[in-house]
């Protein structure tokens, strides 16, 4: 049966794929820090059974933050309410001063993955922060050998040095792949 795209269809879709795509810009907050989803809502039709239309100004929050997505550990909650319990609201004190992880980014230069993956295998605040020389070198090229010098140079949002030409290459692929399905379609059609 095929979905109309719903705000809670929305919503599903969106979870899913924090927990389960490794491509989703977020994963490394969700499925790749072992926050699961329930194996009966990878269908669109259990996770509605168990949780009802998403009511208008609410999102999924997972009560207890260390927990999986399930009937069990899961609400409908307005963005009040959920405010106080996202990983976003992580703080870290760090010589007296209570720092979001993106203050600790600001100031250490180290990526949020890599701030994240350090809290989470359970570093003090110091380690974290004084760890920051050991990254390795910034790197000077791109896996195909393009210099990451600007204008070819993108900064991801997490802080991750990014090559311009093979971003907007793999964008044109993308766009490509979404033209011919389009094309594929009308073809069958007429
Ligand atoms: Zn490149």
């Amino acid at each position: 049966m095929a979905w109309k795209v719903t705000p809670t269809y929305r919503t599903w879709s969106h979870m899913k794929s924090r927990c389960l795509d490794v491509n989703n810009d977020t994963y490394y907050r969700y499925g790749g820090r072992g926050i699961t989803l329930d194996p009966r809502w990878t269908i669109f039709k259990n996770f509605l059974a168990d949780m009802g239309e998403r009511p208008a100004g609410t999102r999924i929050e997972r009560v207890n933050n260390e927990k999986g997505y399930s009937k069990e550990n899961c609400r409908w909650a307005t963005r009040k309410e959920q405010g106080n319990n996202t990983r976003q609201n992580v703080r870290i004190t760090y010589r007296g001063q209570r720092l979001t992880v993106a203050q600790i980014a600001e100031l250490t230069g180290l990526s949020w993955n890599t701030i994240y993956y350090r809290l989470n295998v359970g570093l003090d605040a110091e380690t974290i922060v004084s760890r920051k020389w050991k990254k390795k070198t910034p790197r000077t090229h791109c896996a195909k050998g393009h210099e990451l010098v600007a204008p070819n140079l993108l900064a991801s949002r997490e802080g991750r040095r990014r090559c311009r030409t093979c971003s907007q290459s793999r964008d044109r692929q993308y766009k490509a792949t979404i033209r011919k399905g389009k094309y594929e379609r009308l073809r069958l059609k007429n």
